[in-house]
């Protein structure tokens, strides 16, 4: 049976850097709603230039494009052993869309691990953001920075702040995150998937807290 892991948690609280470590420990795809958008803008896109105009602003792009991206992502036959989402759901929409196209891949959300951390540290975190061009590795000029500055130490690509890592925007992502993406912490926990692990600690304690939530989960 495919498995499936949601990561919740704020802008900022290091889904991203979280997720490219776990999914490789785990075999699993990464699937970053964000990532794909961004690629998307990249091409120029339909879809890209759709979702640049909320993106930039701060605010969700609509359920139904934002759902029908993912149910294809999800269907290709790099995700038949199942996927680790990044970004996605953020809309109780999305999470019950998410439900019923797990059923029709024959599986279902295992384990949602929700890294808490609070407003204050967020804007901090994304200021310093920087992102690899090539594949999303993440980066913070401070907590995590790469060896030689400007380029990823994974696959040597540019890095670059993010327009939308600017603390307006950002200000924003977070308001929009408590009014529309916090409902389903209790969507989850009603369900009893989800765990919450202190994503203020260090990336590698951070790590191993959410690894072994997951492996009890999915055991
Ligand atoms: P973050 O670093 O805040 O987690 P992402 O890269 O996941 O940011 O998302 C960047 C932007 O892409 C969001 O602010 C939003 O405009 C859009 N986006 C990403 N995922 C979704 C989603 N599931 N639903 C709607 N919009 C999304
Ligand atoms: P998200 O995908 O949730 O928006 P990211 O993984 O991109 O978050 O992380 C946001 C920023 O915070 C990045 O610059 C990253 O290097 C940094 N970061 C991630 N986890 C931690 C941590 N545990 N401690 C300090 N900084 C972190």
């Amino acid at each position: 049976m495919p498995e499936y892991i949601v990561l919740l948690g704020p802008p900022g609280a290091g889904k991203g850097t979280q997720a490219k470590v776990i999914s490789e420990t785990l075999g699993l795809m990464h699937i970053s709603s964000g990532d794909i958008f961004r690629e998307n803008l990249k091409a120029q896109t339909e879809l890209g230039k759709l979702a640049q105009t909320y993106m930039n602003k701060g605010e969700l792009v609509p359920d139904d494009v934002t759902i029908a991206m993912i149910k294809d992502r999800l269907s290709k036959p790099d995700c038949e052993k199942g996927a680790l989402l990044d970004g996605f759901p953020r809309t109780p929409a999305q999470a019950v869309a998410l439900d019923e196209t797990l059923v029709s891949l024959g599986g279902k959300v295992q384990c949602v691990p929700l890294i808490a951390v609070e407003p204050e540290v967020l804007i901090e975190r994304l200021s310093g953001r920087w992102s690899c061009r090539a594949q999303g590795h993440v980066y913070h000029s401070k907590y995590n920075p790469p060896k030689q500055a400007g380029i990823c130490d994974i696959d040597g690509s540019e890095l670059y702040q993010r327009e939308d890592d600017q603390p307006a925007t950002v200000e924003r992502r977070i308001k929009v995150y408590v009014e529309q993406t916090a409902p389903l912490i209790e969507y989850y926990q009603k369900k009893q998937l989800l765990v919450e692990v202190d994503g203020t600690q260090p990336i590698e304690v951070v790590t191993e807290q959410m690894m072994s939530a997951i492996k009890k989960a999915i055991k």
